[in-house]
């Protein structure tokens, strides 16, 4: 996969392209990151790529030669034309099914904005707007560094284990389960028996249960569109009563309670 960065701040991105699983893609071959400096399709000595709002109002607007000339740059550099996505406030909500879609993209290109925003018509430019929240952010560089660390682990190779991409909160619908790891107790606190039975399809279960528990609990927007099956709405069914249990106990499972 191809992507290229189009920002004011390429100096930004070196020590999250430098580092651990984004670093080791690349070593890979598995995916090229290339920033690519707007201030270098700039038209004048002073390299200005920003200038005052028609009508007025406050702050800079990002010009739109710099950024057209920029994706003019990378049809060339590529040979053929990428998925150009724009980042902004007003975009679509970056998803985990968006960041696969994107994943299986060969050649992306992502529009980091900045100051008071962008001249509309770099709009045209773009196949898709994304927002990382509803929240602004003083430029696009961290929401671009977001999409790219987002999408680029469901390359298949980028991730150590292969599994580990589906098995995270969001793969399959739901929040991911609790997780251990040694000492089996810890300041009294312990890891589910469960766990340490090496019982593998009873530690599935439990697993997936718990996945549906915590996705109940804390999310349970999620569970309204899920698609589980006839054993996961058994296991949904067996979560709500054992809640229902706890509250009326007054238990509200705190950290000495490991299940
Ligand atoms: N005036 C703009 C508005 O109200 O929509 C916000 C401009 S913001 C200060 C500058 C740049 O940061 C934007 O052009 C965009 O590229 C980026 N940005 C800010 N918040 C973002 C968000 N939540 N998601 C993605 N990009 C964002």
């Amino acid at each position: 996969m191809n992507v290229y960065i189009l920002t004011l701040f390429p100096e930004m991105f070196s020590p999250v392209v430098n580092t651990s699983i984004v670093k080791r893609a690349q070593e890979q071959d598995l995916v090229r990151i290339t920033t690519v400096d707007l201030r270098d399709f700039a038209h004048d000595a002073h390299k200005t790529v920003d200038d005052y709002p028609y009508g007025g109002g406050p702050g800079m607007v990002l010009k739109p030669e710099p950024v057209f000339e920029a994706v003019d740059w990378v049809r060339q550099d590529l040979g053929r034309e990428p998925f150009v996505v724009l980042l902004t406030p007003q975009g679509q909500t970056l998803s985990s099914g968006l960041a696969k879609e994107l994943a299986q993209k060969p050649d992306l290109v992502l529009i980091a904005g900045h100051y008071e925003g962008f001249d509309e018509r770099i709009r045209c430019l773009a196949h898709m707007e994304l927002s990382i929240g509803d929240y602004v952010l003083t430029g696009g560089e961290l929401a671009a560094m977001v999409v790219l660390d987002a999408s680029i682990r469901f390359i298949p190779g980028v991730l150590g284990d292969s599994e580990s991409a589906l098995q995270d909160s969001f793969s399959d619908g739901l929040l991911e389960g609790p997780q251990y790891t040694r000492p089996a107790e810890y300041r009294g606190l312990k890891v589910p028996e469960i766990l340490l039975t090496g019982r593998h399809q009873d530690i599935s279960r439990w697993r997936r249960k718990e996945s549906i528990r915590r996705t109940l609990l804390r999310r349970p927007d999620l569970l309204k569109v899920a698609d589980l099956t006839f054993e996961d709405r058994c296991l949904l069914e067996q979560v709500i009563n054992e809640e229902k249990a706890n509250k009326a106990r007054g238990d509200n499972r705190g950290c000495n309670q490991t299940n």
